[in-house]
């Protein structure tokens, strides 16, 4: 499989075309962003840690029977991942009360979500990602009923897999972003899942161990990522060639 040219340069990876339709190249750079773009910086091996946290996790979701676009690992900051017809969507799900729900609803960060929330974001920087519901998706065309439908289905789905494997390491699920896309048909996990697009605390002292850091200048953002890595059993191959 040969690389061909640059898709898109989004705010934390690029894409790449390759020489089979199918397929895509992932490359995780170290860019870090917050706040829809406006604070950006690099924080070194970040590209390679979140690529490889990545493909841990949807190796994890693969053996729970959960479709991902998830092919295999490159090089330590690609991945080659199927070629999806992306819904310009979000998808979050909220198990505990942290972030934008706080400020919106005027709720405590920390209080307990029974049952888990699940929130639709429409995916535009400009926008500042605005929050919308199904009457929107379909109104504008952005999902046809059945994959809304099973974007809910499997997000809740993730939900179950990932809070009982992250407990397991000591740490809580608190919440997540995940988006979607269709490959010959199908509603399958694209993107990525690493502690840029969800919140993990420690069980019991409730640090926090994801982009919040970032977010919030607490510093030692990628000793951090690090940390999870090494609870969950990840072992980083650090630079390796193609
Ligand atoms: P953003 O676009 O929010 O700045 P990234 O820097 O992570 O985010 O860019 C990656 C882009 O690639 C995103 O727009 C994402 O929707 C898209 N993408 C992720 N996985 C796939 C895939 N399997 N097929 C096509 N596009 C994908
Ligand atoms: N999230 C993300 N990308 C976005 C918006 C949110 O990955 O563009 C993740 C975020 O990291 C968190 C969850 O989705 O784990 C919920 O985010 P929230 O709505 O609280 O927004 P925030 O205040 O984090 O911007």
């Amino acid at each position: 499989m040969k690389i061909e040219k640059e898709l898109y340069a989004g705010k934390a990876k690029s894409v790449f075309t390759t020489d089979d339709p199918d397929l895509l190249i992932l490359n995780f750079r170290d860019d870090t962003s917050a706040f829809d773009g406006k604070k950006v910086e690099s924080l070194s091996r970040k590209g390679a840690v979140n690529n490889q946290f990545n493909a841990f996790i949807m190796q994890k979701l693969e053996a729970a029977g959960i479709k991902t676009h998830h092919e295999k690992l490159l090089s330590s900051n690609e991945s080659v991942v199927k070629n999806l017809e992306m819904f310009p969507v979000e998808c979050v799900v909220r198990n505990i009360a942290a972030g934008s729900i706080c400020k919106r609803l005027g709720v405590e960060e920390g209080i307990t979500l029974t049952p888990p929330t699940f929130e639709f974001f429409l995916k535009d920087d400009e926008l500042g990602d605005p929050m919308i519901n199904e009457y929107h998706i379909r109104s504008f065309g952005w999902a046809k009923d059945e994959h809304i439908e099973q974007m809910k289905t499997l997000t809740f789905q993730i939900n179950d897999v990932l809070t009982q494997l992250f407990r397991e390491a000591g740490l809580l699920l608190v919440d997540y972003k995940l988006e979607f896309g269709l490959f010959q048909g199908e509603v399958i996990l694209g993107d990525e899942f690493t502690p840029d697009g969800c919140r993990l605390w420690d069980v019991e002292t409730r640090k926090k161990l994801d982009k919040d850091r970032f977010r919030q200048g607490l510093g030692d953002v990628i000793e951090a990522y690090e940390e999870v890595a090494t609870r969950l059993g990840i072992e980083f191959l650090g630079t390796f060639t193609k």
